[in-house]
């Protein structure tokens, strides 16, 4: 791999995200090579007055516990700047402009300039049009690439108000949205092992395959973000981008190449192709919860900058229903939620028992046969596992489901790079596979807006689960309707 020449200019530059994940990983890139040691820079930006030495030293204890001696660390904070910037002043851009020349021809970066947007998101589209107004953007023959934080709109609407002051200053194809889900190691296995292998892709359609559950838990509530979270809810913060992002991926037909263009192009068919609920179809396919209390904790409405009439939705489940060949009546169950019993991000995939058991009759202690069920576990467990009937090892044909795993010890599992590195590296080297492109986005914005709005309407029936259970009972209801139940936990 040859190592990346770039200037980044990073809005929001000691903000909380900036130091707690972008600088650490772009220092791993750094160490590993993929970024150009020598020629490369960092402009770090907000209304903030620091000098370069103090802005360097927030650095050196950003990246601490991943530099391997302080003279690494010194010499890799070296290439860092503090200017003060408020976005809102458009002068600002000028001097902006000036010091990326100056630092262009120190480092001799080539003209690669990486604009990374690490604030409130009412000023993405401001900044992005800004930095293109005031001639920001690099003409020396480089890149100019634009990344954007989460979230991406609220509704369609204000989605697609967004990407049009967006797309105004830059092209798509230059528009990296950041979906940390996307850069985890079980996301970005999905397409190799669904297209590398054809024992799973001949049998990934409504054929073989009962239902897919895909299943973003956390055990913690809403902690000190309720200013944000409030306004957001379960839906928004966790359904629209990630968990649809990850069903993109795995509803998918195969690309013709592993080439960004061509997965986008399939991402969106497969996202396009959700049965869009009207009203009554919302409120038989969707589940809405808020936490209550629980052993040890306080119900969400009594939460810090929580308001206690809250109608915010802590917990969300769904059914999607695509209107395609390949998956056909097949469901896929998807959810999310504070306070539940347990931390894991996952997809069980459960397949269909044999049409006939002939094990069924004649043997002493009959045992039906199981469903194979294949589970993708994304963070923090990291791994695949597939269950499989065998015979057990007693005499006489007793058949038992055993568990073929690949789960990664938890210190490997700390040691993989983490999302904002791997997907740092994909915009260094300019690879979309792994972002949202604007037409998945609008697609999922449309199907989760028809939700989020009749939720809005009318006000729920809160606290309707207790912290530290898997949510509400409806959720189970959802399921049961269709003689299916959630795999996890047993
Ligand atoms: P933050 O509030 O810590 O940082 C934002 C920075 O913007 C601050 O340093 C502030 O000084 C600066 N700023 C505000 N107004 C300005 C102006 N007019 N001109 C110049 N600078 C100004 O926010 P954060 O937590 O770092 O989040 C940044 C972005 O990342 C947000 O879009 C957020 O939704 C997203 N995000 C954050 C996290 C996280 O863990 N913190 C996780 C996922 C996504």
């Amino acid at each position: 791999e040859t190592p990346t020449r770039a200037l980044f200019m990073l809005f929001g530059g000691v903000g909380d995200l900036a130091l707690r994940k972008l600088y650490p990983a772009i220092f791993n890139l750094y160490k590993k090579g993929s970024l150009d040691n020598d020629h490369f820079a960092l402009i770090g930006l907000s209304r903030k007055s620091l000098t370069d030495e103090e802005f360097r030293a927030k650095i050196m204890d950003s990246i601490a516990s991943e530099a391997d001696s302080q003279e690494q660390a010194q010499t890799f904070a070296s290439h860092f700047y503090w200017k003060s910037h408020d976005v809102t002043n458009k002068d600002h851009y000028s001097d902006l402009k000036e010091l990326a020349d100056q630092l262009e021809q120190k480092y001799e970066t080539e003209g690669n300039r990486v604009f990374y947007v690490s604030m409130a998101p009412r000023f993405f589209g401001m900044v992005a049009q800004s930095l293109h107004d005031q001639d920001v953007l690099s003409t020396n023959g480089g890149f100019n690439r634009l990344v954007i934080e989460k979230p991406f709109g609220r509704d369609y609407e204000s989605a697609k108000e967004l990407n049009d002051a967006l797309t105004s200053a830059f092209h798509e194809n230059q528009i990296y949205r950041i979906d940390h889900y996307l850069g985890k190691e079980t996301t970005e296995a999905i397409p190799v092992l669904r297209f590398g292998n054809p024992l799973l892709e001949s049998v990934w359609n409504h054929e073989y395959i009962k239902d897919v559950q895909i299943t973003l838990a956390e055990k913690l509530g809403v902690e000190d973000r309720a200013g944000y979270y409030d306004t957001a809810g379960a839906l928004r913060d966790m359904i629209q981008n990630h968990t649809l992002q990850i069903v993109s991926y795995l509803a998918m037909d195969q690309p013709n190449s592993f080439v960004d263009t061509e997965i986008r192009r399939e991402k969106v068919k497969a996202l396009q192709s959700m049965e869009v609920y009207d009203a009554e179809g919302v409120k038989q396919n969707f589940v809405r919860g808020q936490y209550g209390s629980g052993p040890d904790s306080v119900p969400y409405r009594e939460e810090p900058g929580v308001p206690s009439d809250s109608n915010n939705d802590t917990y969300a489940a769904g059914k999607i229903v695509f209107n395609n060949h390949r998956w056909g009546d097949t469901p896929f169950y998807i959810r999310s939620g504070k306070k539940l019993a347990d931390k894991q991000g996952r997809i069980d995939i459960e397949f269909k028992k044999p049409l006939v058991d002939i094990f069924a009759k004649g043997t002493k202690q009959p045992q039906e046969l199981q469903g194979n069920v294949l589970s993708f576990y994304i963070d923090p467990k990291i791994g695949i596992t597939l269950t499989v009937n065998t015979k057990d090892s007693e005499q006489g044909m007793h058949t038992e489901t055993i568990d073929l795993g690949y789960l990664q010890s938890d210190q490997r599992a700390a040691k993989v790079p983490l999302p904002y590195e791997r997907l740092f590296h994909d915009i260094l080297t300019g690879d979309g596979t792994y972002f949202a492109s604007w037409p998945e986005v609008a697609a999922a914005w449309k199907f989760v807006d028809p939700v989020q709005k009749l939720w809005d309407s009318e006000p729920g029936d809160f606290p309707n689960y207790e912290s530290g259970s898997m949510g509400p009972k409806a959720a189970d209801e959802l399921l049961a309707r269709d003689g299916n139940q959630w795999y996890w936990p047993d």
